[in-house]
């Protein structure tokens, strides 16, 4: 068992991440029919297609400040619970506007389900804003943009989801200017659905100091080199890797061959409930499946925390409370 090992989280998709209870009561509320989305307490999805139209429907039950407060505060409750000490979450100020609520309500909402998880608990956490690659490159830099403007302290870091395979990543080198101006931490998704030469892309373009996931850097054994000789992070998502079938099991998932290439890596949990995981899960999964010790494991939460996207003293108290 992990269950007495600290653990810390660098890549979670907040919409993604809703208990299926709290989506059940939120439903309830709203008056929503979720028999086809839910069953058993689980959301359930075939492929790609239905995944997003389950992703979708559930992130639909969320419209208002205060729901998003009880998303926050719900889903890091269940993370501080299992020995969480920092999590970031991704966010979707864009989603906002779309359901009408508006990005900043949308993001004091969050802020506020993270601030109430905090007194409750003690755990920490972050916001990174996402460009949504699909959209384009003229809707990511007005993402940036909106970023840069650092509305609230929580905010800290840049993420790009969404649809790795259109676009290329150098389209999107101006809006990561935006927000590297900004100060704010940079990561990318990168390296799940294209291969390896999105990795190489990423940094050559961005020159993020993460990539979300990255796995397929494993192709090619220079890239893994200039990974590991930069000190480049990789937020990897085992669970979610299996599960939309970028490696066929976890016997062939590359976590274990990046760690001893010397590659910076941490353990994520990416969209729990859709990929019928956990934080915990992963943690159980290094364990017990792929073969890491409590050491290795610690390791791998301390790199999430020296990468952190936190001011120093913050990332201090975390760094000696991985020792309580
Ligand atoms: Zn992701």
């Amino acid at each position: 068992m992990t269950a007495h090992l600290k653990k810390a989280e660098l890549h979670c998709h907040i919409e993604g991440a809703a208990p299926p209870e709290l989506a059940l009561r939120q439903a309830r509320k709203y008056g929503i029919d979720t028999s086809n989305i839910i069953r058993d307490k689980a959301y359930v999805w075939e492929d790609f297609t239905s995944f997003v139209r389950c992703y979708d429907a559930v992130a639909s039950l969320f419209r208002t400040e205060g729901d998003y407060a009880l998303l926050a505060e719900a889903y890091l409750t269940e993370l501080a619970e299992a020995g969480t000490i920092y999590s970031e979450i991704i966010v979707s100020p864009d989603h906002g506007n779309t359901i009408g609520l508006g990005a900043d309500a949308y993001i004091e909402g969050l802020a506020a389900g993270m601030e109430a998880a905090k007194a409750r608990t003690g755990i920490e956490s972050r916001m990174l804003i996402t460009g949504i690659r699909h959209l384009g490159p003229e809707s990511v830099i007005s993402t940036a943009e909106y970023a840069a403007m650092r509305r609230h302290p929580l905010v800290t870091g840049f993420n790009l989801a969404g649809e790795e395979r259109m676009h290329s990543v150098a389209e999107f080198a101006r809006a990561f200017d935006i927000v590297r101006d900004a100060g704010l931490g940079l990561t990318i998704h990168a390296g799940e659905l294209s291969g390896a030469f999105s990795v190489r892309d990423a940094l050559d373009h961005v020159r993020p100091a993460r990539i979300s996931h990255g796995v397929r850097a494993i192709d090619d054994a220079g890239l893994v080199k200039r990974l590991a000789d930069e000190g480049v992070v990789l937020e990897v998502c085992p669970g979610s890797n299996i599960s939309l079938k970028v490696f066929p099991d976890f016997a062939s998932h590359p976590l274990r061959p990046l760690y001893d290439a010397g590659v910076r890596v941490t353990l994520n949990s990416d969209d729990p409930p859709f990929f019928h995981t956990s934080l915990v899960q992963e943690y159980e999964i290094a364990a017990h499946v792929m073969g890491f010790d409590d050491s290795e494991i610690d390791r791998m939460t301390r790199t999430a925390i020296e990468s952190a996207f936190v001011d120093e003293p913050t990332r201090e108290r975390l760094l000696s409370a991985l020792h309580v």
